[in-house]
């Protein structure tokens, strides 16, 4: 079956404005937001708590699993909004968004949200050290990643008009909508087994 709308993931360290960019996305172009961390409390998929950083470690192959009984694979129209990406098989994405904010502003957002300790430091170190870009790019192909900023307010409605055109520009190169397979180099299964941490 091909999906006649693409699916698009908003990664990026946590406090960049994943949430804020996938709501507003998902209402702007009618897609379904799915919060990644939500789902992972609320169905449970997951082995409990890591101690040290009371984060939740995600059971991967169980939230892969329900992902495939949506109707994201056959129908497209999805904003899979996650701090983790290459866990998605690329024959289900389209567009790689990864979000980047400037580390004094995102310290800021983090403290807000009452981050401390190793928490803050270890999501300061990720932003730095851009390792969300890093995975998005060594996941997917190149042209389907792309880094947004997010440090002001007027970025997010400049993101969302940038998404906007893109997608309609998808439209019109997949009028019949897009196979799951016609991807180059589907990289499924990589990563598999690996914990991730909400
Ligand atoms: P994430 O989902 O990546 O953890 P959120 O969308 O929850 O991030 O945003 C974290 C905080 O930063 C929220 O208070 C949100 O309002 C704010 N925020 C997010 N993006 C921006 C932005 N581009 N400009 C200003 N504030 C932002």
């Amino acid at each position: 079956m091909a999906r006649t709308n693409p699916n698009i993931i908003v990664t990026g360290t946590p406090g960049v404005g994943k949430t804020t960019h996938a709501e507003q996305l998902a209402r702007s172009l009618g897609f379904k937001h799915i919060s990644v961390n939500q789902i992972v409390k609320d169905e449970g998929f997951h082995e409990g708590k890591d101690e040290e950083t009371g984060s939740w470690i995600v059971d991967e192959e169980k939230l892969l699993d329900y992902l495939e009984e949506t109707d994201l694979s056959a129908l497209g129209g999805h904003i899979l909004d996650w701090h983790a990406c290459d866990l998605f098989p690329e024959r289900w994405i389209d567009l790689v968004i990864v979000l980047r904010c400037d580390s004094t502003t995102l310290y800021d957002r983090l403290t807000a949200r009452g981050y401390k300790g190793k928490k803050l430091e270890e999501n300061m170190d990720s932003e730095i050290m851009q390792v969300l870009l890093d995975e998005a790019r060594e996941g997917y192909r190149e042209e389907i990643v792309v880094e947004l900023r997010s440090d002001k307010v007027e970025d997010v409605d400049g993101n969302v008009e940038r998404v906007e055109g893109w997608v309609e520009g998808w439209r019109r190169d997949n009028p019949k909508g897009r196979e799951e397979d016609e991807g180059e180099g589907a990289k499924e299964g990589e990563g598999e087994g690996a914990k991730t941490l909400v």
